[in-house]
């Protein structure tokens, strides 16, 4: 392992709360939990498991997915605070080999020692299920199974709040008060991507699809009727929306010039490769709805569970409409002060985390 782990210095350490490093012999357990802000309410951001290269690796990946998960809980209005967790998987181990009952136990431990600052749940490389482990030890743990009381898979929630923003974005940007008639191209038809393609489809849109998994892509063909795109093709599809349901850093020098999309709206996270390209499809005149104002259905539904009458589907799904409320703000923020929509919508969260006076 390299010398020189790097915290205080790193690029996301912005006043970190705190940062805990966790070890369990018997398991193998070595994770990081970062704490980036907890003036809104307990930190809550889920558990990353991941074969990190190095230590610096994962030490920067959590504590940009902490400081982001401030910033998303704040943006939503919810009382929770910022953080994430990272379990640093053996490379040489396969992941369920790795990843057993007792490492999430041990995971469980380490997050019971905060006394509820940090609440966990499932991230890439974690499941509902692992979580149903993690309970066993602690009750600072959300995003439980159904069969637990628990909200399950928040797939669901995230693509109807996708879904809801690419309905308000189409009115703001296109005038248009329905989908009828309206062409979207969706990247990725995973758990979110899929259900996102549904809802359009029953809205009465029409839809380009791609997917490096070609079964997903024919089965989409079949009951959707979307037209399949290469993986690499789909920023040049004639859609007016650009829905990205797969991947990070989406929006880059090499896709921006291709989009014809007039609106960039979905559910993957870190869509922009770079602050910049914010401003470069602002001044092509296309709206970016900014990622994590528009995919926070999940974190609602999660932190749902939180409530002391218990998780109830309705009321959270009634709570995701209000994403529109959200990004009408951004859009009037944006063209108020003039800067792209995803410097109005971290100037939103700043202000709901400074505590009024
Ligand atoms: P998923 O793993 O179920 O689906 C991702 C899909 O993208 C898969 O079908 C995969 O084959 C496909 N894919 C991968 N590379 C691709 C490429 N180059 N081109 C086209 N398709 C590609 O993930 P998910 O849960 O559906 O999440 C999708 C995105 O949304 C991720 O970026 C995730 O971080 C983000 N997100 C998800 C949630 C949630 O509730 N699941 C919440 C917030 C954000």
């Amino acid at each position: 392992m390299p010398i020189g782990v790097c915290v205080f210095g790193a690029p996301d350490f912005d006043g970190h709360e705190q940062v805990v490093f966790a070890a369990d012999r018997q398991t193998g357990l070595k994770a990081i939990i970062a704490i980036h802000d907890t003036s809104r309410g307990p930190a809550l951001g889920g558990c990353r498991l991941w074969p990190y290269v190095s230590e610096d690796e994962a030490v920067r990946d959590v504590l940009r997915l902490s400081r982001a998960m401030t910033y998303k809980a704040a943006l939503a209005g919810l009382s929770l605070g910022g953080g994430k967790s990272v379990i640093l998987a053996d490379p040489d181990i396969p992941r369920e080999a790795f990843k057993t009952p007792d490492l999430m136990r041990a995971m469980g431990r380490a997050v019971e020692r905060l006394h509820g600052r940090y609440i966990v749940a499932e991230d890439v490389g974690t499941s509902v299920e692992d979580m149903g482990w993690v309970r066993r030890e602690t009750a600072w743990v959300a995003g439980l199974p159904v069969a637990v009381g628990g909200s399950g898979d928040p797939s669901p929630a995230t693509a109807y709040g996708v879904f809801r923003g690419i309905v308000a974005a189409v009115h703001h940007r296109l005038r248009r008060n329905t989908l009828e008639g309206l062409t979207v191209a969706v990247q990725g038809l995973g758990h979110v991507g899929w259900d996102l393609c549904r809802r359009l489809v029953a809205a009465g849109a029409s839809l380009f699809v791609s997917d490096i998994r070609p079964e997903v892509v024919a089965r989409a063909v079949g009951e959707f009727h979307a037209t399949p795109v290469a993986a690499d093709a789909i920023v040049d599809a004639p859609a007016e929306v650009f829905a990205p349901c797969a991947l990070g850093a989406v929006i880059n020098d090499h896709t921006i010039g291709r989009l014809k999309a007039v609106i960039v709206a979905g559910s993957a996270n870190n869509q922009l490769a770079e602050p910049r390209h914010g401003q470069t499809l602002a001044e092509r005149g296309i709206l970016y709805v900014p990622d994590y104002a528009i995919n926070v259905g999940g974190l609602i539904n999660v932190a749902a569970e939180r409530d002391p009458a218990g998780y109830d589907r309705d009321r959270t799904f009634a709570a995701i409409e209000r994403i529109p409320d959200t990004l009408a703000a951004i859009f009037q923020e944006a063209e108020h002060a003039g800067i792209p929509t995803s410097v109005a919508a971290d100037r939103l969260a700043e202000a709901r985390l400074r505590p009024a006076v």
